[in-house]
């Protein structure tokens, strides 16, 4: 199917590479050689990408610290018919990167927005990295100071899901280092580092290993990188459940549906609830 001219009074959110440039859709291009603005995090950055593309369309800058005195002239521009197009530096905008005031904007005000998917380093990463992928979390940067992280981390401590994280390489040590701390020497991890780049390498490992291996070769903690890690093994939430509270959960079934039941113990005993709930039902 041929690629249209997205339609008057929309703006359409386009991913852009990650590093390949070949990773540019057809449709990407399109759009970006189509719209009569495109709002881009840096334009000196983003220029470079379209010179490569012989693209010619007028830029703007739309980052962190603009984005919200902009918004308004901007939605009252896509009001007139305007076609404008949403990128960032590298990969999805949004995802990390700048634009959520932007698009909410949109919506509130009857402008269309349009998807222009593409490449997104957490989505390169969790489809290289051998972890479950069924259901998946997706947490970005974890605050820079200690005390903050350690405590963001705990608070994943529970969850199922493969945990997916962005980190500078600046901080890639420390954040090994805190995770390992929380959730223990023996939990999978996979380290992707560079995607699409010259130097790319997923290494599915446990975190234990991964903080030798980057103490060993340091240059491994180079360049860009995405941190994924395996949620609690199912086996080890129930075996965190002691059989004092299934007893509980039996007592209580009868003068309460078991879900009901199961509910009740989570929310004022800080049991997991499906855990709880589903081990109780087995035995
Ligand atoms: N919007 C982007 C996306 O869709 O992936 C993410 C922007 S965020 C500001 C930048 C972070 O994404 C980096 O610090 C790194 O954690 C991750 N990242 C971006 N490109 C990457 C690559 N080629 N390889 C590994 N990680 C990458």
């Amino acid at each position: 199917m041929s690629s249209l001219q997205p339609a008057p009074s929309t703006l359409s959110v386009v991913a852009t590479p990650i590093g390949n440039l070949e990773d540019l859709s057809q449709r990407a291009i399109t759009t970006l050689q189509t719209v009569d603005l495109i709002l881009c995090e840096d334009t000196r950055h983003s220029r470079k990408l379209l010179q490569a593309y012989q693209i010619v369309t007028p830029l703007q800058a739309l980052h962190e610290h603009n984005e919200l005195a902009s918004v308004q002239k901007l939605i009252e521009r896509l009001q007139t018919g305007q076609r404008m197009a949403l990128i960032s530096d590298a990969g999805t905008p949004l995802i990390s990167d700048p634009g959520y005031r932007l698009v909410r904007a949109c919506h509130q005000h009857g402008v269309q927005v349009l998807a222009v998917p593409g490449p997104c380093a957490a989505m390169a990463a969790l489809s290289v990295a051998g972890l479950p992928s069924d259901q998946f979390c997706f947490i970005g940067f974890l605050p820079p100071k200690a005390a903050a992280r350690s405590q963001r981390l705990q608070a994943l401590t529970q969850s199922h899901a493969t945990l997916i994280f962005y980190e500078s390489p600046k901080r890639l040590l420390d954040t090994v280092r805190a995770m390992r701390e929380v959730f223990g020497d023996q939990r999978e991890v996979a380290h992707s580092r560079e995607l699409t780049k010259a130097f790319e390498v997923t290494a599915l490992t446990t975190l234990a290993e991964l903080e030798a291996g980057l103490l060993a070769d340091p240059d491994q903690q180079r360049g860009e990188h995405v941190l994924l890690l395996a949620g609690m093994p199912a086996s080890a939430s129930n075996a965190a459940i002691p059989p004092a509270m299934i007893a509980l959960h039996k007592a209580l079934c009868e003068h309460l549906p078991p879900r009901q039941a199961a509910g009740l113990l989570a929310t004022h005993l800080g049991v997991n609830r499906n855990d709880l709930y589903t081990l109780s039902m087995k035995k």
